[in-house]
């Protein structure tokens, strides 16, 4: 049980102003609580944002250098403690250990190093004409990140933004907190001035509010929901702070009608259901040419089989339980409103998953011939529920694939790379992945449309944080 009554401001760790109520943190595979936060206030909010504004004049100014050789401390730090991040995320989110050690804690790794360097190797000034362009950071940043991948997405705004030379204040998911205040324990162990990290727990409407509404808040990045994002850019408006989202999405993976199926069908039904499809990038709807359909059925269902769903803490399990209860209602209200539509039930459906007595597990689920305008096939899911689409030609699957209000990411599988390529270059969406290719965290992640503003990743992330000055030099006198 990790329980802490604290919160990180200006490099201690200090109790809450109001001694108020807690967060529990609940292990979704056993629905034990295995630890507790406290909930904060708009006066520890207060508290935070006064140590960041003091503490960036001179983190600002301090040579980049530096502030890379710090982040590449952090880095160290983490990577020995590598094990225990691990082990943490997969008991608050329930990812299974294998691949959470990859996906949740070495990527993270990779980027804080990798933002150490780019902090050291930045060119943060340029000449145009007789200007001299200038790259500030922003000011005093507010970070505030979801609970699916939380030691990723907290690294994806944090790490940056000090490498850009902003200071922070965290706000993380209130579900699942321990990496992050795992991460305070690095960053202080680290030795980064007071004040340049600050983390306050807490919930959205209070803690995240106060931050967004903040005067002395020059930017909020926010990773989450739509619904939240969307309040978060109107508070924001308040005051004119710059805002970077990173929200939901509806992502289609088109199949030509020259793709292997098979191995089209294994890698959308991986890609829809990592992290017990709780991914904002999952490509959730898959389109497949309508005389292909009845062929493809099939490799989809084997692919299926292929998920053991189990104790995430097992080898062998590749899908655990939903990261917590509001999920798994929310998810099975989905599948049944998914039946109840018309659909093709191919795998799944609301019941737990056989053998399974506790915990929130949802069998992988997969629909067939699924209405675009149904909900299956609008609606964010945030579970293992993939649905299948079925096109007439090349034409529609674009039309298709872009008829949705978000836009975060996507696929595109053909036996011609250049066929796929001219598809993917026709695909109103941030990412798009040929072939299965890997996600590259050095390029650019973000949304079209209602998935965002902004991106994270590589030094796209870093430039986020940055704004423009240009200095007019005087111009040499003119020859008599
Ligand atoms: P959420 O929006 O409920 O919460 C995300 C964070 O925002 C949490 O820290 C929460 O406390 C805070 N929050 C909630 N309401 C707020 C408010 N009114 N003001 C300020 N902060 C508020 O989302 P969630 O359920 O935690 O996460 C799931 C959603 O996140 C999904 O829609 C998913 O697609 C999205 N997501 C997007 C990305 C991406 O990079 N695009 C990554 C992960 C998750």
């Amino acid at each position: 049980m990790q329980q802490t009554d604290l919160v990180f401001i200006g490099n201690e760790w200090v109790r809450p102003i109001q001694e108020g109520g807690r967060h529990l943190v609940v292990n979704p595979a056993t629905e034990e609580v295995i630890g507790s936060v406290p909930s904060c206030s708009a006066g520890d909010v207060e508290r935070a944002v006064r140590a960041a504004r003091g503490a960036f004049p001179a983190w600002s100014a301090l040579p980049a250098q530096e502030r890379g050789a710090l982040l590449q401390k952090v880095a160290r730090g983490m990577k020995a403690r590598a094990e225990a991040f691990t082990r943490l995320i997969t008991a608050e989110v329930g990812m299974p250990l294998g691949q959470c050690g990859k996906m949740q804690v070495a990527g993270p790794l990779y980027a804080w190093a990798q933002y150490a360097r780019l902090a050291a190797e930045f060119e943060f000034e340029a000449r145009v004409g007789h200007s001299l362009v200038v790259r500030e950071p922003v000011g005093v940043v507010a970070a505030i990140t979801p609970w699916n991948y939380p030691l990723h997405q907290v690294t994806c705004k944090v790490a940056p933004a000090l490498a850009a030379g902003c200071t922070v204040v965290l706000k993380p998911a209130e579900t699942a907190p321990l990496s992050a205040l795992l991460l305070a324990e690095v960053i202080e162990e680290a030795g980064l001035p007071a004040g340049v990290f600050n983390l306050v727990t807490g919930d959205g409407p209070t803690v995240g509010e106060a931050l967004a509404r903040h005067p002395q808040v020059d930017m909020v990045s926010f990773t989450g929901s739509t619904a939240a994002g969307r309040r978060v850019a109107q508070l924001c408006a308040a005051s004119v702070k710059k805002v970077a989202l990173e929200l939901g999405g509806k992502s289609a993976a088109v199949v030509l009608d020259d793709a292997d199926f098979a191995a089209a069908a294994k890698g959308v039904v991986a890609s829809c259901f990592q992290n017990a499809g709780q991914t904002c990038s999952a490509h959730t709807r898959m389109l497949v040419p309508a005389s292909a359909y009845e062929q493809i059925k099939p490799l989809v269902a084997a692919a299926v089989a292929g998920h053991a769903v189990g104790d995430p803490m097992e080898e062998g399990t590749r899908l655990g339980p939903l990261a917590n209860k509001r999920q798994l209602e929310r998810v099975r209200a989905c599948i049944d409103a998914g039946i109840a539509s018309g659909a093709e039930l191919i795998a799944g459906g609301s019941q737990a998953p056989a053998g399974i007595a506790r915990g929130y597990f949802v069998a992988p689920t997969v629909f067939g011939k699924v209405d675009p305008a149904s909900a299956l096939a609008r609606e964010e899911i945030f579970g293992p529920v993939l649905s299948i689409l079925c096109y007439r030609d090349e034409a529609h699957a674009v039309e298709l694939a872009n008829d949705s209000d978000y836009g975060l990411a996507g696929g595109v599988w053909s036996g011609d790379v250049e066929r796929a390529l001219r598809v993917a270059r026709r695909m109103r969406t941030g990412q798009v992945d040929i072939n299965g290719a890997p996600f590259n965290i050095q390029a650019p992640f973000g949304g079209y449309k209602q998935s965002g503003i902004g991106r994270e990743n590589g030094v796209y992330g870093m430039e986020e944080f940055l704004q423009h000055k240009a200095i007019q030099m005087p111009l040499p006198p003119k020859a008599a």
